[in-house]
């Protein structure tokens, strides 16, 4: 895989900055918490959601910036999505070329490859951030639900990982689907951890946010589910 140069980031969950006060010329040091990287990205996701939500996504150099990234790249977030046409996470979240590494399958599952390519985000590029996102109308998780019985092993493969959400849901009402989907981002975050000796290190030394996360198709929003 030709991803670029080894890069680790080492980023503590919390910092501590200080807030200096000064009445009368005597400065006092009063420490505060100040927000952890994974807050500070996130908001800066959100604040790119808002323009994309609003139709004003940032223009952007294009031919610059791949210039700049034909050598290296070292993007901070990563994102497992959806292989959904409605949900491209670059647009959703008005980034640029080298902004995201994105990960996509149908149902966004945590299936070895999913897993691998995470792992190589975090370990070698300086990923620190990591949204798993599911989205409404997820045309996986109604096959999952649906019980049908799956046209090939491939097909199989995607419905299965969500068969579990499906059953923790109460079918009657209108919004199963997406309730299982988001019940389907939760266990994808979860096993993430499970699964990646990796993702578990970084995340237990604070070098990892995961952000569980759902995108709208009406009104074109990511909300943060946890
Ligand atoms: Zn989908």
């Amino acid at each position: 895989m030709e991803c670029g140069q080894a890069i680790r980031q080492s980023v503590p969950r919390t910092r501590l900055r200080t807030l200096s006060v000064v009445p009368l010329g005597i400065a006092l040091a009063i420490p505060v918490l100040a927000q952890s990287p994974g807050s500070q990205i996130w908001n800066e996701l959100a604040s790119g959601n808002r323009r994309f939500m609003d139709g004003k996504s940032e223009a952007r150099d294009l031919v610059a910036r791949r210039k700049d990234l034909a050598k290296t790249q070292s993007p901070r977030v990563a994102v497992l999505s959806c292989a959904d046409s409605r949900v491209p996470p670059e647009l959703v979240f008005d980034e640029g070329l080298g902004d995201l590494f994105v990960v996509r399958s149908a149902g966004e599952s945590a299936d070895p490859l999913a897993v691998g390519s995470l792992e190589y985000a975090v370990e070698h590029l300086g990923t620190v951030v990591i949204v798993v996102m599911g989205h409404q109308s997820c045309g996986a998780v109604k096959a999952a639900c649906s019980g049908e019985k799956a046209a090939s092993r491939n097909l199989e493969a995607v419905v299965a990982p969500i068969a579990a959400s499906c059953t923790k849901v109460d079918k009657r009402k209108p919004d199963t689907f997406d309730l299982a989907g988001r019940d389907h981002v939760h266990s994808v975050a979860r096993e993430l951890l499970v699964r990646s000796a990796i993702l578990k290190k970084a995340s237990d030394e604070g070098e990892l946010t995961i952000v569980e996360a759902y995108y709208s198709l009406e009104t074109g929003e990511v909300t943060k589910l946890r």
